[in-house]
């Protein structure tokens, strides 16, 4: 099988590797592994870097200082060329004047490959990525979705040791985005190439990922599987990045009283810790904290759970559930209900909080306790 994955080692890391621009620091030194055959996805909000990090890893972009490492090689000081990656464009960056077929395999061309070589990889490639009907069109003659295929196509006949992926469904239209998102996860199976891919689309993030890495303003907050992220976010910035609808932030502080440790906030909120949870938390006691409740663990399942008070101001019915939007005190806070639930804007209803659930974070650091 010509394309599919060698035996190369083609593990990435980052060590203590910086980028300035001028005077502008945009990447304060940064450490990161990707394993060989991983799908690593960098998130985060516009400007946090992760672009200008990926170009670093394809030498699009030269490292201000540290070390870049793809398999064995030291390839910081490489030209892109050499590194042996194949970046994929938001933009796909199709040669206009050339069909599919010529711009799959026009990479393999300049390298001076083989015609009969050159045909073959383009027909497997054509094939996987089901572009055998479309080869001798040109791209102006395709849709989104297929220039997009084109240019993973032009991708994978590289067979390189690292895919790159700059935002590449971006321009795709919402339900394009969700079949290229299933085939570049199956491709990624049936390559195993290791793989790096920036969105700013968390949700892209957590369904593709084997392990996500959330970047803001240069740093790493934190890298975990999609699932951990969502469990257990390590700090105030990942809980509120990571979830759709988002996390629900209510500050308040934590007192000892005689059933033990209350969380106590504006808007008559005022409920008891569960025991491990005022275990992890004794040493907080008279802290500001935030607690994070996501608004699908605020439907009721349990009799007997704590409820807090939400003054509802808007309903969106989404058919399998219902949001409701409202404030608990003055903070903001949505809570998912059944669909069936007749609530009307203005109304007060008690939300059961799933105390199993709830996050605390340091109001000082943003860090999750507990
Ligand atoms: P987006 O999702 O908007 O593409 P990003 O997370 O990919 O954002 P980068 O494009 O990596 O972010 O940019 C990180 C920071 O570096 C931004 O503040 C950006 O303005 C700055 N930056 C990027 N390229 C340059 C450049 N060539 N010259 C100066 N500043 C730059």
């Amino acid at each position: 099988m010509g394309i599919e994955k060698g035996i190369r080692m083609s593990q990435v890391r980052l060590e203590q590797v910086t980028k300035s621009f001028g005077s502008v620091t945009v990447i304060p030194p940064l450490d990161l592994s990707i394993a060989d055959r991983e799908f690593v996805v960098l998130v985060g909000p516009s400007g946090c870097g992760k672009t200008t990090t990926l170009r670093m890893i394809a030498g699009l972009e030269s490292a201000t200082s540290g070390t870049i490492r793809i398999g064995e090689r030291d390839v910081t000081d490489l030209r892109p060329g050499l590194r042996n990656c194949s970046m994929v464009f938001q933009n796909y960056a199709l040669y206009p004047h050339m069909t599919v077929a010529e711009n799959i395999g026009y990479g393999m061309k300049v390298r001076g490959t083989p015609k009969g070589d050159i045909e073959k990889s383009v027909a497997e490639a054509a094939r996987i990525l089901n572009l055998g009907a479309y080869l001798n069109r040109k791209p102006s003659a395709l849709s989104g979705g297929q220039r997009q295929r084109v240019a993973i196509g032009r991708a994978i006949v590289r067979q390189p040791d690292v895919f790159l992926f700059d935002e590449p469904l971006s321009n795709l239209d919402a339900k394009l985005r969700i079949e290229m998102r299933t085939e570049i996860k199956l491709l990624h199976r049936r390559l195993q190439t290791t793989a790096v891919y920036v969105t700013h689309d968390q949700v892209e993030a957590m369904t593709m990922a084997d392990r996500v890495v959330v970047m803001n303003q240069g740093r790493i907050e934190q890298a975990a599987d999609p699932i951990t992220l969502y469990e257990a976010p390590a700090n105030l910035f990942v809980a509120a990045f990571i979830g759709a609808p988002s996390m629900n932030f209510i500050e308040g502080v934590l007192e000892r009283g005689d059933a033990g440790l209350t969380f106590r906030a504006p808007g008559d909120v005022a409920f008891p810790l569960a025991d491990e949870m005022a275990r992890k938390l004794a040493p907080h006691v008279g802290e500001a904290v935030v607690l994070g409740i996501r608004p699908e663990h605020t439907i009721a399942t349990d009799a007997g759970l704590p409820k807090i008070k939400l003054q509802v101001r808007d309903i969106e019915p989404l058919g399998p559930h219902t949001l409701v939007l409202g404030k608990v005190g003055s903070a903001a806070f949505t809570a998912q209900v059944h669909a069936a639930a007749r609530i009307s804007p203005d109304d007060v209803i008690e939300v059961p909080i799933d105390v199993g659930k709830v996050h605390f974070f340091l109001k000082t650091t943003g860090e999750a306790v507990g």
